[in-house]
């Protein structure tokens, strides 16, 4: 008898193998090496955060969310939004809770772009765009920012503008570059966009990790950008708890409409303890406000530490990643340096090649700085010693 057919499964990503994050923190647990690769930080949550999801599980909170969240997290979401920017979203209508922000971007993505619509995308990007884009028939457009300032050339995002640009995104404070825009910025964004059907999707997941006494300019903060923006944000960075993935999208009423029938079907609502112990721990804005000065001394401890070394960098200014460059210490790829680097010293990072489409090597190592100062410096001073 003839043997029964069995199905191809063609990839809809076939350049997508597993992301790097799973490669080099599973290379670091393999070799007991520090992981300074995948963002994450090894020190605990706020015990208070804590004993309020314990609260709500403890009181029978652990069935189905509504579908759009928890209505005292929409309702504190609004307030912290409007302190800081100054514009009002309806909790009801412009606020939906995510399973953290990688889905309210895949969201989002899935209800503006449609096959053959161009998308802007700033590399090197975080690795969730393009195949977001991609399984959307999206087509990437990218526009290269270059280490160590990785700022914006606007004349080049003028240039990548067509008939077919339906999306732009954008990302600040910037993983991996931790670099972060300004008003400026926004400003040039806006007059490219103004007269235009382009949409705008904001990836503001580190908007309260900003150094220096910088600010984080929002694209809520601006009426032209706000109007035609989805902003997304994680409660998984700001409170240290990036593994119970909790996000949220705001956007125009008409906007979330379509931005909400995609989350039903994706997810459907996020985990509902957890929502409301993060409503009433955003009731105390220094459990935000604070975060920015905290991150602040874990860079000013790592590079204290890399101070001196053959390495050479611009400090952070915001997110939870330093760029190192080591182009004075060895003329390696940065894929294989970092593998190197895992094995030998005992320290993991992230290759910065990999964020961009044709990884483009520009001899640059992310390293992740949410880890106790001990880790840090024992990570730095083995760093340090490289020649
Ligand atoms: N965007 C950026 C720039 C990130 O660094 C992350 C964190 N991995 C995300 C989105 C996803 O956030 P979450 O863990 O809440 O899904
Ligand atoms: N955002 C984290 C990083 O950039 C990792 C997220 C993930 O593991 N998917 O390292």
């Amino acid at each position: 008898m003839k043997a029964n057919v069995r199905p191809v499964l063609y990839s809809k990503l076939p350049n997508n193998g597993t992301t790097i994050f799973s490669v080099m923190s599973k290379l670091a647990a393999d070799y007991n090496a520090i992981n300074l690769s995948q963002g994450f930080p090894n020190f605990e949550a706020s015990p208070a955060l804590i004993s309020l999801v314990e609260y709500y599980m403890r009181k029978g909170f652990n069935q189905y969310a509504p579908m759009i969240g928890v209505h005292s997290l929409r309702e504190a979401i609004a307030q912290k939004t409007f302190e800081l920017y100054g514009v009002q979203y309806h909790p009801e209508l412009e606020i939906t809770i995510t399973s953290g922000a990688t889905e309210a971007l895949f969201a989002a993505i899935s209800a503006i772009v449609r096959p053959d619509d161009e998308v802007i995308v700033f590399e090197p990007a975080y690795d969730s765009y393009a195949p977001a884009i991609e399984l959307n028939g999206g087509i990437p457009i990218y526009v290269s920012l270059t280490p160590p300032h990785y700022t914006i050339d606007w004349e080049d995002v003028k240039g990548k503008i067509s008939p077919r640009t339906k999306l732009i995104i954008i990302n600040t404070p910037h993983n991996p570059a931790g670099s972060i825009l300004g008003p400026n910025d926004l400003n040039e964004l806006a007059n490219i966009v103004k007269d235009t059907h382009i949409f705008l999707l904001g990836d503001e997941v580190y908007e309260h990790i900003v150094f220096d006494g910088e600010k984080h300019h929002s694209l809520i903060s601006h009426t032209i950008l706000q109007e035609r923006s989805f902003v997304c944000g994680s409660f998984g960075k700001t409170f240290h708890v990036t593994g119970w993935k909790v996000g949220y999208c705001l956007a125009p009423a008409d906007l979330t409409v379509e931005f909400r029938k995609i989350h039903q079907f994706l997810t459907f609502c996020t985990i509902t303890p957890v929502q409301f112990a993060i409503a009433d721990f955003l009731k105390t804005p220094d459990n935000y406000l604070s975060v920015s000065a905290f991150y602040e001394q874990k860079r000013d401890v790592f590079l204290k530490c890399i101070k001196g070394s053959n390495f050479s960098y611009v400090p952070s200014k915001g997110s939870y990643f330093q760029n190192l460059s080591y182009s004075n210490i060895t003329k390696e790829n940065d894929y294989d340096l970092a593998v190197k680097l895992t094995k030998e010293i005992g320290v993991a990072s992230i290759p910065v090649s990999v964020f961009y489409h044709r990884k483009t090597d520009y001899k640059t190592l992310r390293f992740c700085f949410a880890k106790d100062d001990d880790t840090l410096k024992r990570a730095g001073e083995r760093l340090a010693k490289l020649k």
